[in-house]
């Protein structure tokens, strides 16, 4: 099934570092205590687990702004949940710390890489630099790719660019992400190999329908060196 891949396009969030565990559980409860200073029946674990629960069908900005209309908390106080929650300057992260050495060994054997990730561009151009990934993957070439996700959640146009400038036909690249519902059913629906990096938020979930299925299963990116000669 690997035999045919020649490039490889990876997710950043929770797939080439731990985003959940550095960046994603202390903003929320810096929201949480925020939301919670505002408000004398919500505590703040109280708002922290609304926030896990309400994000992940509404995202994690969106679960804010809705626990606080839910509480009538001031617009004021939310903007500032906000700004805890998505801080201009991105904290000290860390690459998962066989992604450096698996980038180099997947470079070395010929595999063309890119990366498509989501967010806020600013911010995800910046972790990029944070873990040290600006030598594999640049804006320049398109194989670093930014997609405002307020514009458009569906990653399919990014992936069919990416592919593109690796001039490589989908068949013959592995798209790797820790999303069933974005990175795995969408490449998929293109026609690409898909690999699920089980971490996050839906490390657990099992696939809802036939799309969602990957491929391949992986608990570290560096087990992509055994799948791929
Ligand atoms: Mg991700």
């Amino acid at each position: 099934m690997t035999a045919k891949i020649r490039g490889i396009i990876f997710d950043l969030d929770d797939t080439l570092f731990d985003c959940t565990g550095q960046l994603t559980q202390p903003a929320r409860r810096r929201a949480a205590q925020i939301l919670a200073s505002a408000h004398l029946d919500l505590s703040t674990e109280t708002s922290y687990q609304q926030q896990v629960t309400l994000s992940q069908t509404h995202g994690s900005s969106e679960a804010i702004r809705i626990l606080g209309a839910q509480y009538n908390i001031p617009a004021n106080i939310v903007e500032q949940a906000l700004n805890a929650y998505n801080p201009r300057n991105v904290e000290a992260i860390t690459p998962f710390p066989d992604v450096i050495p698996t980038l180099n060994t997947l470079v070395q054997r010929g595999y063309q890489l890119a990366l498509v990730t989501s967010g806020n561009p600013d911010r995800q151009r910046e972790k990029a630099r944070l873990l040290g990934l600006c030598n594999y993957f640049t804006e320049a070439n398109n194989t670093l790719i930014l997609l405002n996700d307020r514009k458009s959640g569906d990653k399919g146009p990014s992936l069919e660019l990416a592919a593109k400038a690796r001039s490589l036909p989908h068949a013959h690249i592995l798209c790797v992400g820790d999303k069933l519902t974005d990175e795995i059913a969408t490449a998929k629906t293109l026609g690409m190999t898909t690999a699920h990096m089980r971490h996050g938020r839906q490390k657990s979930r099992k696939p809802q329908i036939p799309a969602e299925q990957p491929d391949i299963e992986i608990d570290r990116i560096s087990q992509l060196l055994s799948l791929l000669p």
